[in-house]
């Protein structure tokens, strides 16, 4: 078994425990391979170990790899911050964009996704760190713009996403996704259809999970520690 397949199974039987201690069906947690950094190589190694759904954070790099992939049945998800000049690229090579910040960027995303794909499936990114953290919508400004995303006609809104401020603090962590939760059932009393909750990397998923993580986005347990020189 190569380093790359062992680190996968470690995370699959992580998230399990996980899921057990947190009286979760783990059935209900999708794992997010972030492959940003590493090369296509890497990514079909994790693909003939199965997995199938890969985050990348850079529009060309991440372009750049959908295309030299595309012999595989893979799910792409754009997690990276995404200015309005290269939302064309992303409109049409990816399957889901969980960082959605403000309506500018999702009327474009919805203009430029081709008719013939099925919709884009959108996440909201929210703010749940405050003056900490810099990225994402605020919470009181969330209520709006996801009305105005749901009624966009080439995207889906399935849910949101949050990126916390590092901590070991696991109190902290817990209370940060809590509040991811609690914004999600509130929009849903408001009769959004939502069931994604995007939350959890290396170093939290089990706080995310006990708070409802849908979805854990997870590079370095994966992949290894990444060098951005590369
Ligand atoms: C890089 C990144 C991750 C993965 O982080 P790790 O700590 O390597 O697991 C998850 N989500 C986003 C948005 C990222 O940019």
């Amino acid at each position: 078994m190569s380093g790359l397949s062992g680190r996968l199974q470690n995370l699959v039987t992580r998230i399990a425990r996980a899921a057990s201690d947190a009286g979760r069906d783990p059935v209900g947690i999708r794992l997010l391979a972030v492959s940003k950094t590493w090369p296509a190589e890497s990514v079909r190694e994790a693909a003939a170990a199965g997995q199938r759904a890969f985050g990348e954070n850079y529009v060309q790099e991440g372009v750049a790899k959908v295309e030299a992939l595309a012999d595989l049945d893979l799910e792409w998800h754009f997690i990276g911050p995404l200015q309005s000049n290269k939302t064309r690229p992303v409109a049409n090579s990816f399957a889901w964009v969980h960082s959605i910040d403000r309506l500018k960027i999702a009327q474009r995303l919805s203009e430029q996704r081709d008719v013939f794909l099925p919709p884009l499936q959108v996440c909201i990114q929210v703010n749940v760190s405050g003056e900490a953290s810099k990225s994402g919508v605020s919470p009181a400004e969330l209520p709006d713009l996801a009305r105005a995303v749901a009624a966009l006609p080439r995207l889906k809104l399935r849910g949101l996403m949050t990126i916390p401020e590092p901590t070991s603090d696991v109190a902290l962590q817990r209370s940060r996704f809590a509040m991811l939760r609690q914004l999600m059932e509130q929009l849903r009393a408001d009769g959004l259809e939502l069931d994604t909750l995007s939350m959890g990397m290396s170093d939290d998923l089990e706080a995310a999970i006990a708070e409802g993580s849908t979805m854990v986005r997870v590079g370095t347990a994966i992949f290894g520690s990444r060098n951005y020189a590369n």
